[in-house]
């Protein structure tokens, strides 16, 4: 069961982090907080609920809201006088201050999700230094859903109006998510600056305004579904992002408000993907 609650809180990314490379976060400024308490437990028969959800909610405000709703968190929080407040740390942080008394309400703290913005969030379950984060990112692409061995009528069979030989075009939301230790001295599980880079030179660069099927050599001859999209920018962004010192975890790409596709990056290693143009990951039946 998640609640969702919400505090307006500043911060500045200090005192380890140096100006050239964190830029502006070095300087005091402010988010609108969204955060999201998970907690597990059994489902009692009597009430139907896994815990007293009006508790649960008094517990965060009690112990989160009422602490970081508009404070300056360097400043008010003595915790975090020596330790940067990043998204990843202040979770790890919220992670600590509410599990005890969730757990006298009866359920596990599962889970912590914190959204900066909507473009950066970090979830911490629990597990010592290890966390995650999300950004999140668009390109906006032409493509044309037909296998070129197919006729036009089988290919409009399969992939309805999607076939049209002209195309169509998309505004791809991209989020992507990493997984890695949350550094003791940046406070981060990956040089973020970095990774925006790599997403940059490796996905919005090549994609941004072009035509899928023509201008990326991978979809010329397969087929760019919403799985095969973010399958290869899976296994396109798994080194790069090793190489940073982190793991990815997940790719979720939203092709439209009624469509969304999800690659988790372990498991999509074990799909063959094949950049010869000959080899086709979409099996056409
Ligand atoms: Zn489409």
């Amino acid at each position: 069961m998640t609640i969702r609650t919400h505090f307006s809180a500043a911060h500045r990314l200090a005192p380890n982090l140096s100006v050239d490379k964190y830029g502006r976060c070095t300087q005091t400024h402010g988010h609108n907080y969204h955060l999201e308490v998970t907690v597990e437990g059994e489902i009692d028969s009597r009430t139907g609920m896994i815990v007293d959800v009006a508790a649960l909610n008094r517990v965060v405000e009690d112990y989160v809201v009422r602490i970081f709703d508009h404070s300056c968190v360097n400043e008010d929080i003595p915790y975090f006088a020596d330790i940067v407040p990043t998204t990843e740390n202040i979770s790890r942080y919220i992670h600590g201050l509410l599990e005890s008394p969730i757990d006298e309400l009866g359920v596990k703290l599962a889970n912590i999700k914190l959204f900066e913005s909507h473009q950066l969030w970090a979830d911490y379950p629990g597990k010592d230094r290890s966390g995650y984060l999300s950004i999140s990112t668009h390109f906006s692409s032409a493509h044309r859903l037909a296998h070129p061995d197919l006729s036009l009528a089988k290919n409009t069979e399969i992939y309805g109006k999607c076939a049209r030989v002209n195309g169509h075009g998309h505004n791809y939301q991209l989020e992507v998510t990493i997984k890695g230790e949350i550094d003791s001295s940046t406070g981060m599980v990956i040089d973020l600056g970095a990774l925006n880079q790599i997403i940059t030179d490796y996905v919005i660069e090549p994609f941004d305004h072009t035509f899928l099927n023509k201008d990326v050599a991978f979809f010329n001859q397969v087929v760019p579904t919403a799985e095969n999209i973010a399958l290869y920018i899976s296994n396109t962004l798994r080194s790069p992002i090793q190489e940073l010192g982190a793991t990815l975890y997940k790719v979720k790409l939203v092709e439209s408000p009624n469509n969304a596709c999800e690659i988790y990056a372990a498991d999509s290693e074990s799909i063959s993907v094949n950049t010869a143009v000959s080899q086709p990951v979409l099996a056409i039946v």
